[in-house]
This record gives C-alpha cells, sequence and structure tokens, in this order.
C-alpha cells in the first residue's frame, strides 16, 4: 500500500513551525584489541550514541546554475523539468507519454514505514523531510557554446522530436553566460565550441563567477544556490606543493594566474568563497587539497566526483551481490561506446585517463570487505575501455564481462549489455544532486556530550549514492556498493525525524 505523506508521533520528535527537533540512539560498535593472557584478542562493544537533529523545514526557493548548461546534461535537464512543470505530454510511435521523474531517487521512488493490518506500507522517498520541488527550481548556468538552449536541445537528440517542438518556446530564448575555457584541459577537439568564454586572468575570471552567481540570485529572488559542474571531463591537474596543496598556496597561484588552475577548480573557488554548495559531476580532480581545504575552514559544501549512472552503478550492485554471496569477482572488463560530444572529448587519452580513474576503483571496498576470498592486497582484473563512435549519440552502449571463480574452483561469466541515452540518467541525478545538497544545509545535529550544533561535514558524503568516485573527507572510509550507500543516506533522513533505520528483520512476523 502506497501513503503519501506521514508524520512521526513520538516523544523524540518534535515538530515546530520552522523545524523537526529528534533525538536519536545511534546503535554503533567498539572495537578492542588487546592482549589476554599472552594472546591478542578482538572483542567488540556494543555502543549507543545519542544523537539529536535539527532539521529547518522552511524549503527555499533553489536556483540551480549549471557549469556546461548547454551540454547533454544540461539541456537535458532543463527541458525535462520545464516539461514536468508545464504537464507536458507528447506522442511517440508507442504511446502518448507523460512527464515525469522516473530516475530520480528522490522523486519516484519509495521507503518503506512499516506493516498495517499485514500489509507493507510504503511513502516517497521524498516524504521523509521537506525538500524543494524540482519543478520550483530556478535554472541558470554557463557554457563555453553561445547556443540557445532549444538549439542545444536539438544537438543532444536526446528527447523525442514531438516533445522538442513543445518545449522550444520555453527553451529558445535561454543562452547560457560565457564560461570560463582553457584549452589545456579538455580535448582539443573542443575548441570549435568555444565561442562563449569569459576573458582575463583567471583572478579576474573567479571574480566574473562570483559576479554571475550575485546577480543570478538577485534578478530570480532566489534565497539559495547550487552550483553544478556537468561540463566536459577535464585532464587531471597537477597536485604540486607549493602550486594547490593548501590554501594559502593555491590562493597565491590564483593571484599568479598559474596555468596549472583549471577552469572546475576557478568555479569551485568562487563557490567556496560565496559559501555556494558546488558539485562535481565529472571525473577529474577538481577539488584539489588547497580547495578541499578551503571548504572546510569555511563550512561550504563541496561534493563529487562524477555521476554514478550506468555501468558504474550496475557494477557497484554486481560486485557487491557476488562479494556478498561469497563469489569471487576475478576479471571485470568494461567497454562502453558513445557518439555524443562526451564521447568525442573522452576520445583525448588525458580526458579518458580521468574517466578511467574514477571508474576504476569502485569495486575497492567490496573487494577489500572479504577476505576469505581474496589475499591481502589481492585485486581482481579491472580494465575500462571507452570508444567514440558518432553514429550511436547519446545512445550509449555499455557491455561487461565479469568473471568470477564459484565453489569448487568453477568459473561462472555474466556479461550484460546496456543501450541508454546516457543524458537520460544522468539528468535525474542531477536533480537528487542538488535538491539532496539544498537538503543536507538545513541540517544540523550534535552527538552527546557536543555542546553546540553543527552541519555535516562540508565534504558531502551524503551525496555519494550518486556519485562514481565519492569524495570524503580526509581519513573517511570510501563506501562505493550502491545498496550501502542509499541505506546511509534513507537512515540519516530516518534519524532526522526519529526513525530506527530500516533493519529488514520484520519479527513481528517470525
Ligand atoms: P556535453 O559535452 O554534451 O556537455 C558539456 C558542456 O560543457 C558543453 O556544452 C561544453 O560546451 C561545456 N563546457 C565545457 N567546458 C566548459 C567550461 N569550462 N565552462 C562552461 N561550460 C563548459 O557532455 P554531457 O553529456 O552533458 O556530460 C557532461 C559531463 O558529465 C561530462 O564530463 C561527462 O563525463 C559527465 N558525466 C556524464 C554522465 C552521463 O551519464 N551522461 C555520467 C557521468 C559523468
Amino acid at each position: 500500500m502506497f501513503i503519501e505523506n506521514f508524520k512521526v508521533d513520538s516523544p523524540n520528535v518534535e515538530y515546530t513551525d520552522h523545524e523537526i527537533h529528534s533525538v536519536y540512539d545511534y546503535q554503533t560498535t567498539e572495537l578492542v584489541h588487546e592482549n589476554r593472557n599472552g594472546a591478542y584478542q578482538w572483542t567488540v562493544k556494543p555502543k549507543s550514541v545519542k544523537y539529536e537533529f535539527k532539521t529547518h523545514t522552511c524549503v527555499p526557493k533553489l536556483g540551480v546554475m549549471l557549469v556546461g548548461w548547454g551540454g547533454n546534461n544540461g539541456s537535458t535537464l532543463t527541458g525535462g523539468v520545464i516539461a514536468n512543470r508545464e504537464g507536458i505530454s507528447w506522442a511517440t510511435k508507442d504511446k502518448v507519454q507523460q512527464a515525469n521523474y522516473f530516475g530520480s531517487l528522490t522523486q519516484a521512488s519509495t521507503i518503506r514505514v512499516g506493516s498495517y493490518n499485514g500489509e507493507e506500507i510504503y511513502a516517497p522517498f521524498k516524504s521523509l523531510l521537506p525538500m524543494v520541488n524540482p519543478d520550483d527550481v530556478v535554472f541558470g548556468g554557463w557554457d563555453i557554446s553561445n547556443m540557445n538552449l532549444a538549439d542545444a536541445m536539438a544537438r543532444a537528440k536526446v528527447f523525442d522530436i514531438d516533445l522538442q517542438k513543445q518545449l522550444r518556446p520555453y527553451m529558445e530564448h535561454i543562452v547560457p553566460l560565457p564560461g570560463i575555457y582553457d584549452p589545456d584541459f579538455i580535448a582539443a577537439n573542443q575548441g570549435d565550441r568555444a565561442n562563449n568564454v569569459i576573458k582575463g586572468s583567471k583572478k579576474e575570471q573567479v571574480q566574473q563567477i562570483i559576479k554571475d552567481m550575485r546577480e543570478f540570485k538577485e534578478k530570480n529572488k532566489v534565497d539559495k544556490l547550487v552550483v553544478l559542474w556537468t561540463a566536459n571531463t577535464e585532464r587531471y591537474s597537477k597536485v604540486v606543493v607549493g602550486l594547490n596543496d593548501t590554501i594559502e598556496n593555491l590562493m597565491a597561484s590564483l593571484e599568479k594566474n598559474e596555468s596549472e588552475i583549471s577552469p572546475s577548480t576557478l568555479y569551485g573557488i568562487a563557490c567556496v568563497l560565496e559559501n555556494i554548495p558546488f558539485i562535481n559531476g565529472s571525473p577529474q580532480n577538481t577539488f584539489v587539497p588547497g580547495l578541499i581545504d578551503l571548504a572546510i575552514q569555511r563550512n561550504s559544501l563541496i561534493g563529487g566526483d562524477d555521476f554514478k549512472s550506468g555501468q558504474t552503478k550496475m557494477k557497484s550492485v554486481l560486485v557487491d551481490f557476488l562479494v556478498g554471496a561469497g563469489i569471487k569477482p576475478t576479471s571485470i572488463v568494461s567497454y562502453n561506446h558513445l557518439g555524443n560530444n562526451d564521447g568525442m572529448n573522452l576520445s583525448a587519452p588525458q580526458t579518458f585517463r580521468s574517466k578511467e580513474i574514477s571508474k576504476s576503483n569502485v569495486v575497492d571496498d567490496m573487494v577489500a570487505s572479504n577476505a576469505i576470498l581474496y589475499e591481502p592486497g589481492e585485486h581482481p582484473d579491472h580494465v575500462v575501455v571507452i570508444k567514440y563512435v558518432p553514429y550511436v549519440g547519446d545512445s550509449k552502449r555499455a557491455m561487461d564481462e565479469y568473471t568470477s571463480e564459484i565453489f569448487m574452483g568453477g568459473k561462472s561469466t555474466i556479461v550484460l549489455h546496456n543501450t541508454c541515452e546516457d543524458s537520460l540518467l544522468a539528468a535525474p541525478i542531477i536533480l537528487d544532486l542538488v535538491l539532496l545538497a539544498e537538503l543536507s544545509t538545513r541540517i544540523q545535529l550534535k552527538a552527546e556530550g557536543e555542546g553546540k550544533y553543527h552541519s555535516f561535514h562540508p565534504v558531502a558524503t551524503i551525496l555519494s549514492y550518486l556519485t562514481k568516485a565519492p569524495l570524503v573527507p580526509p581519513g573517511t572510509p570510501v563506501v562505493n556498493a550502491l545498496a550501502k550507500q542509499r541505506a546511509m543516506l534513507e537512515n540519516i533522513m530516518r534519524a532526522c525525524v526519529g526513525l530506527a533505520p530500516e533493519n529488514n528483520m520484520i519479527l513481528e512476523y517470525k
């Protein structure tokens, strides 16, 4: 059964006009490794820590500025939200299709709230805490190409033609702001596109981005802004002592107009200086140490890296299942071919390398979790190939072969083939990223013994379900397994309304 929304009735939860206050027992464990009677022994002690959460319930008017607004993802997301907002339907050769938000965790998935008369009751994920309605988001952003968004949508070849015709009047007057362009960081084949660029030194470019964000906020009367990079994948920038390793060095390098500061890092600096959440949807190392430290120092949310949309999402489910089942994946080979501009940009070795790195670490935590299967340091062979095939456009093909060792030396091979418009996978993820980033800035917490409430750590691990290579604060474990990432997000939101984590025990029926 499905219910639209619910309220929690508990002595641990208080709803006021402006906030939800919850007191929550965090059940965890403490591990001790000690010498007892001459032999080292592990002891696990269950531990309970009392947390208090405070969630502001006033939902702001949200502005979202996309870097790379005129790209396939940017135009698809913008058109998709307009279609939902305007209630547009369109004819396909199969049926009349209604706009929807399928593929968005916040908008199209549900959570279990309990059992009622022997039936499982589900509610929308978004009913857990008050969230911005995507239909109300005001979009803006930058692109190094001055193509208007209606033409960009046509160039992307993602939406059905009848939908494009209906969206055109809403999008043809929208032209992205000039972007920061540095040909050294993206493929040379992108040069033809760059006719809408910010001039000046790197410092002046940062100042222009800051000015753009302030003007956008003012003009659109938005209460809050989130910025997200969905522009071309850049090459990795070199991390060098004295250049970008500390806040001081990064800011000094900005003054000196150092060539190795990438455009994405420049947008990141602008956002952090303005305390505007900044999310990186591409694989490059935008968040160099100096920028991470700046975000931590200014308590400004940063999140990334690289949307987890298709092949990697499957990988973080399948390998988790295999290793969790006691099966040993020994070889994972992933081929992709795609024909959109992203594919063209990735055909250059330096930008491909960024993608390869981001795709390659995704099974590490699962492999490390099972020393029965893997010797220390042992790792499955893992190869990622990406080829540019213009004809397939945005309709990316992903082919995967997983070979595993099973019972008694047997081998099992699973082969997957996936065909799908890449931007239709990425757009709802972008939406979730910005909505959840905004929500997380409204949550405060404190643990027992902590005097003051504080926000979540500015490096937003809460977004890791949506990213291929989750950015985490120094010293924090990286979790890639998709089910764990989803559970983390859902359970933290449940804690904010005083609900226990979903434990799937269903003891009442045992
Ligand atoms: P796209 O090439 O269609 O769009 C990128 C846009 O960014 C282009 O319009 C380009 O002109 C613009 N651009 C480039 N550099 C810029 C800069 N410095 N400032 C402003 N604009 C700039 O690509 P896409 O398919 O929309 O993908 C965008 C990014 O998302 C890529 O890096 C891609 O790797 C990443 N990504 C996509 C998916 C997916 O499923 N679609 C998944 C993971 C990551």
